[in-house]
């Protein structure tokens, strides 16, 4: 029996159906191995191995009856171990969103991009940790414990869905789902050498997904390569009538080509390699650049010249929308509340006793914002230089297929390093938020290691719907290079 939890998804996948092992093999495997190292990780928030084996024993039927009666096509994920990000809800499992303001909540449904893959005949093993209703970029902001990078234990995992992309790295499941308001799978898939797609605003449903600046959510998946990533994003895709801003267009079929990038326009924005960057970052990613250039693609300068005023504009208008998003939690409609004089004092009892430190701080920003008087000076004047951020990836992709940069400036920072300086852990935001303000999508995969061994991401952007292009691109790349094969923690 091979070492299961090392396989790739698409190895799993060939070895159930050709009946080498079964899920429920595959699902102990991945419990046994969240129950050796989880302790030590923190990467999940719950745990459900009796409705994992339930759904793995019924993978096992499907399968079984597949390879009897010739194979009508099973989902690729059909017996499949996975994890789910504590921000989407799945019904009969509590959802937190890493806040105590949530504790005790069980969701009545199902999101649909959860819903999707179960239809499909995934195993779901549980709920990963996160910041604090995804608000953070090292998973520090959780309630519920710090998530730990399993390629040095002092360093983050990246945030928000650091607990997803540190259990993909560990090798405690072969994919998980995240979210990215502005950079959270991204982030947490380069800190932990994994790879990470951010769908196109619309392209999956937000349906479930516990909101936070819902102009910029998205569901977005990580698993060790493009080629293991493929079945989630198709399977996760498409219009859904429970979301409003859920795009029509029709799933793409996604061709992984066969490595050969001619004809394909790739641009390099200046802005993206700014000083006081780790040059073991820009290192790996230049040279990575220089690999996509000998697959045949054309590498161009590309000026996206507003990139500067991201990071401005997302802490105005996601902290906005936070603060409406989360007015809801009130201690009267979800999780437990704090009891006071009236119904003012219970409200503001319950908000000031459960949500952390972040998320009030936001929730202040945000009303600020949005309060009469300073609205067109703050959110307004935010969403015109938005604009111009998402005017910029326009120009870019009228003559330009993708666009390649850094995904973080540095490689996974310490346990603490940002400690009581927010300011300072917004900044390593910089090269994710312009694709959330812009509505495109991404994708961040592992290129090299720094001289400390930690991973380092390159990230790829298309145009809204560009998903094809990030799947062939990464995987022509992943064809010839193997960062991606390394693992953590064996
Ligand atoms: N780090 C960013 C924030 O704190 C992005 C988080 C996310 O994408 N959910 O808002």
């Amino acid at each position: 029996m091979p070492n299961l939890t090392a396989l790739s998804l698409l190895d799993a996948s060939d070895g159930l159906r050709a009946g080498d092992f079964s899920s429920v093999e595959l699902t102990h495997a991945c419990l046994d191995r969240i129950q050796a190292l989880d302790a030590v990780l923190c990467s999940f928030l719950f745990v459900a191995p009796e409705s994992a084996l339930e759904q793995a024993r019924h993978a096992d039927q499907v399968l079984r009856r597949a390879r009897r009666e010739g194979a009508p096509a099973v989902s690729r994920l059909t017996g499949i171990p996975v994890a789910i990000k504590d921000v989407l809800c799945v019904q009969g499992m509590p959802a937190t969103a890493g806040s105590r303001i949530l504790e005790g909540f069980l969701p009545p449904y199902t999101a649909t991009s959860v819903q999707r893959l179960l239809d499909a005949g995934v195993v779901i093993l549980g709920k990963t940790n996160t910041d604090e209703f995804a608000m953070g970029s090292s998973t520090e902001n959780s309630s519920y414990g710090v998530t730990h990078n399993p390629w040095r234990l002092d360093r983050v995992p990246g945030g928000s869905s650091g607990g997803s992309a540190a259990a993909v790295a560990a090798g405690l499941c072969f994919a998980a789902l995240g979210s990215d308001t502005g950079g959270s799978v991204r982030q947490p898939a380069a800190f932990c050498g994994v790879t990470g797609l951010k769908t196109s605003y619309g392209r999956v449903s937000r349906y479930g997904l516990i909101a936070y600046g819902s102009s910029l959510d998205t569901v977005g998946a990580f698993a060790r390569s493009a080629a293991d990533l493929q079945p989630l994003f198709t399977t996760m895709a498409g219009h859904d009538a429970l979301d409003s801003t859920s795009l029509p267009a029709p799933v793409p079929e996604i061709d992984l080509g066969r490595g050969d990038l001619r004809g394909l326009r790739v641009g390099v924005p200046r802005e993206y390699f700014i000083d006081g960057m780790q040059p073991a970052v820009e290192r790996g990613v230049r040279q990575a650049i220089e690999v996509l250039r000998s697959l045949g693609a054309t590498i161009e300068d590309v000026r996206l010249p507003h990139t500067d005023l991201a990071l401005p504009v997302y802490y105005l208008i996601a902290p906005a929308e936070a603060s409406a998003n989360l007015a809801r939690y009130d201690g009267v409609r979800f999780g437990p509340r704090r009891a006071g004089m009236d119904l003012l004092a219970q409200y503001l009892e319950t908000r000031g006793a459960l949500f952390g430190p972040e998320v009030k701080r936001r929730i202040m920003l945000g009303t600020y914002a949005l309060s009469a008087g300073y609205y067109d000076a703050y959110y307004g004047q935010a969403q015109k230089v938005r604009t111009l951020i998402k005017q910029d990836f326009d120009e870019a992709f009228r003559r330009l297929d993708l666009i390649a940069c850094p995904v973080t400036p540095t490689t996974a920072f310490g346990i603490g390093q940002h400690g009581d300086d927010p300011l300072s852990m917004y900044l390593e935001d910089v090269f994710t938020l312009p694709a959330n303000l812009a509505g495109v999508p991404g994708m961040a995969f592992p290129v090299g290691y720094d001289e400390t061994g930690l991973p380092i991401g390159m990230q790829l952007m298309a145009p809204s719907l560009g998903e094809p292009a990030l799947f062939r691109a990464t995987h022509a790349y992943q064809s010839v290079t193997a960062w991606q094969k390394e693992r953590a923690l064996r």
